[in-house]
């Protein structure tokens, strides 16, 4: 079997079963093995009869039977019972249906592990149809991981873990896809083993073997696809003609208008942005900034620098609640400052003559401020003459997504994209090859930092009291939860309850709002704005907030089971407080009671800087985190990890190269090559 084979080929995987895996994008047997576990379970330890407790979940119990179980005939079918005993202690009772030959399998006075659901029935320990392990084979499942998929409803950890079994055995890989120098370097393990070991692994150790591999070769794919598709794009000249940058020109005077004075890292990325449109080729730009650094007024004005001129310019938005706030601030700016140009917005939730009109407009008119949001790329959207694109939060978008834009209009725009994740510059210079690069790394000198707690359960009446204070003094909350509805696997708040609850909290003293992403784009828009107006005072939330909301009026973020997110999402949260002139709070109820998750919360306490806050993390964070929280949405890699791999991402962009400088053309590595482009093909990166 190849890699490219249809997973329909394998054995016992008809079309229900076919289709299931479609949903979580697996269609061949190379998709299948590259569907890599989320996390790994082990084994538990074994325990006495006397100390199992029914809470464990499953559990391993260790003991012994003094006597041969004993088959029943029961109405329907054999019971065959026996009790776990070890020494004097309390039994446990051992039931299995329809297994009357364990009865001369088990042998008496021999120490077995029982692994199962302990239960307790009048006070009486019992389980049923445990599965039963001698010392050794109990000893080796120990030292393994099970792998625990990705699944989607229909399809089971077991299903998964059958097929890519199967794959396994049958898929033939080609010669090694990776340079042999490398591999004999870094001794990593052969690609069939590899992959045997990244889904059942034999043991820990095995397991960083294979991911090891695996990261540095997405690392490698990735530099060296990225740099063959721009040795294809030869730099663009620049066909739009902007004036030499004065002082007083349009720009500046808006920006010498504004309530606040920019900062260093703002002027610094405007002034890049407006030389860029002055060069020689068109250019494509980073702007990196912590959340609150004020990112949109630099792109504002930038946009501004192009309309100024009878340009299109155009700033896309990873939500719509986002791309409608956009559209809000420059329509009221453009106002504010008395400034002759207009905003066209495009999301996905407008009527088909809204649609209808805004893509006239855009293919009409000049001057012009377009906000939109995938929507504006996903139609047939003719832009008359775009000059500059920005793309927010950059890191929802997909590298061909960017493409289609680019390619509108006859002449090729400018690009810039702005983004929060903090990623120290020599990554960046390393990831962004192709881009130059802009930091902000200040905020704006008005704002206090915020202040952050962390704290058990129960004080969360205190803490709704201490919201409701706030609120008093005219301030506004939000409320995160982890899930949208009560969950039965996952034991976490949810917004439809805790919205609720905090309604009979406060008896109606208090507006209380809900938001989640299983709602209507339009009902979303509505609830963000009567957020925005100080209509709603507390918005229960998910997560959908993190990216890039400013409500400058809201002042305390209450973050449920905090423990349950990474650093770097929790300081992203508490980025949408902090954001006005007020004290602002973060609140992070921390629903585990462990010591380690105070610890990391604790660094949040410490520290406003989310460069620091990713640092740190990494620093806390053992081998045993390996597959936990990602740090950085900002590349799909499948694996890797740009900030806790750095290291594997240095030595594959010294590699790469390290092999172009000797074959630029890979005519010797034609295989690499080849890889490459598959490697590109199947993934969508972030470029
Ligand atoms: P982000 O970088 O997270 O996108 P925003 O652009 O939303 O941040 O800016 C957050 C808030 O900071 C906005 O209310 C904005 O008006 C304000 N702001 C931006 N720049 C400055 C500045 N130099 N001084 C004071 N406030 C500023
Ligand atoms: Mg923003």
């Amino acid at each position: 079997m190849k890699l490219e084979t249809s997973i329909q080929e394998i054995k016992g995987i008809g079309e229900k079963t076919k289709q299931l895996f479609a949903k979580i994008g697996v269609y061949t047997v190379g998709d299948i093995l590259l569907h890599f576990p989320r996390t790994y379970q082990q084994f538990p330890e074994p325990l006495s009869a006397e100390e199992a407790q029914p809470e464990d979940g499953a559990c391993a119990v260790r003991g012994m039977l003094r006597q041969a179980p004993l088959v029943r005939r029961g109405k329907r079918m054999e019971i065959t019972v026996a009790a776990a005993y070890r020494r004097e202690a309390e039994p446990v009772e051992l039931i299995w249906y329809r297994m009357p030959y364990l009865r001369s399998q088990l042998k008496p006075g021999v120490s077995y592990i029982f692994y199962g659901k302990l239960l307790t029935e009048k006070g009486k320990k019992k389980m049923e149809q445990c599965a039963v392990y001698d010392e050794t084979q109990y000893a080796a499942l120990r030292a393994s991981l099970q792998p625990i998929y990705g699944l989607t409803k229909g399809l089971t950890n077991q299903m998964v873990k059958k097929t890519v079994s199967q794959a396994l055995d049958a898929v033939k890989f080609p010669e090694d896809t990776l340079p042999a120098f490398v591999v004999e370097r870094e001794h990593f393990p052969e690609e069939n083993g590899t992959y045997r070991e990244i889904h059942f692994p034999e043991s820990f150790d095995r397991l960083l073997e294979a991911r090891n591999r695996l990261v540095y070769e997405e690392f490698f794919y990735f530099l060296l696809g990225s740099h063959l598709q721009r040795q294809n794009q030869s730099a663009v000249k620049n066909s739009w003609v902007f004036p030499p940058v004065a002082e007083d020109d349009l720009v500046g005077r808006t920006a010498a208008a504004l309530p606040y004075e920019l900062t260093a890292g703002q002027r610094e990325s405007l002034d890049s942005l407006r030389r860029d449109l002055r060069g020689e080729c068109v250019s494509q730009r980073l702007i990196q900034g912590d959340v609150g650094s004020g990112k949109t007024v630099v792109a504002f004005l930038a946009m501004l620098d192009a309309v100024s001129q009878g340009y299109q310019a155009a700033i896309m938005a990873p939500t719509e609640v986002l791309a409608r706030q956009h559209a809000q601030t420059f329509g009221q700016m453009l106002k504010d400052y008395e400034l002759p140009y207009e905003v066209v917005c495009l999301v996905g939730s407008m009527t088909a003559k809204e649609k209808r009109t805004a893509r006239e407009r855009i293919a009409g008119e000049d001057a012009l401020f377009v906000v939109g949001t995938h929507a504006l790329i996903q139609d047939a959207v003719d832009f008359r003459r775009l000059a500059l694109v920005i793309t927010d939060e950059q890191h929802r978008f997909g590298v061909r997504q960017r493409e289609t834009l680019t390619k509108k209009g006859a002449a090729c725009p400018h690009t810039a994209v702005m983004s929060a994740t903090p990623i120290p510059r020599t990554l960046a210079m390393i990831l962004y090859s192709n881009m130059k690069i802009s930091m902000i790394r200040e905020l704006p000198a008005n704002r206090l930092p915020i202040k952050t707690c962390a704290v058990k359960t129960e004080k969360r009446p205190t803490a709704c009291r201490f919201i409701e204070r706030e609120i008093g003094l005219g301030h506004q909350a939000y409320v995160i939860c982890p899930l949208v509805e009560a969950s039965e696997k996952t034991e976490a708040e949810n917004v439809l309850e805790y919205g609720k609850k905090l309604r009979d909290f406060y008896g109606g003293r208090i507006s209380v709002g809900i938001l989640h992403g299983k709602m209507k784009p339009a009902e979303k828009n509505q609830i963000m704005e009567a957020f925005a107006a100080g209509e709603i005072q507390i918005l229960v939330s998910t997560t959908v907030v993190e990216v890039g909301i400013n409500v400058p009026n809201a002042t305390v973020i209450l973050i449920e089971n905090a423990n349950r997110f990474g650093l770097a999402a929790l300081h992203q949260l508490r980025g949408r407080v902090g954001r006005g002139q007020d004290q602002s709070y973060c609140i992070l109820m921390d629903s585990s009671g462990g010591e380690k998750i105070a610890k990391r919360l604790e660094i949040l306490n410490q520290s406003n800087d989310g460069f620091y806050i990713a640092e740190q993390d990494l620093k806390l964070r053992g081998p045993g985190d390996l597959f936990g929280v990602r740090q950085s949405g900002d590349f799909n890699f499948r694996i890797a990890d740009i900030i806790q791999d750095a290291g594997w991402l240095q030595k594959a962009a010294s590699d790469v190269d390290k092999l172009l400088a000797e074959d630029p053309d890979l005519k010797e590595h034609m295989n690499l090559k080849r890889y490459a482009g598959i490697f590109m093909e199947r993934n969508t990166y972030v470029l």
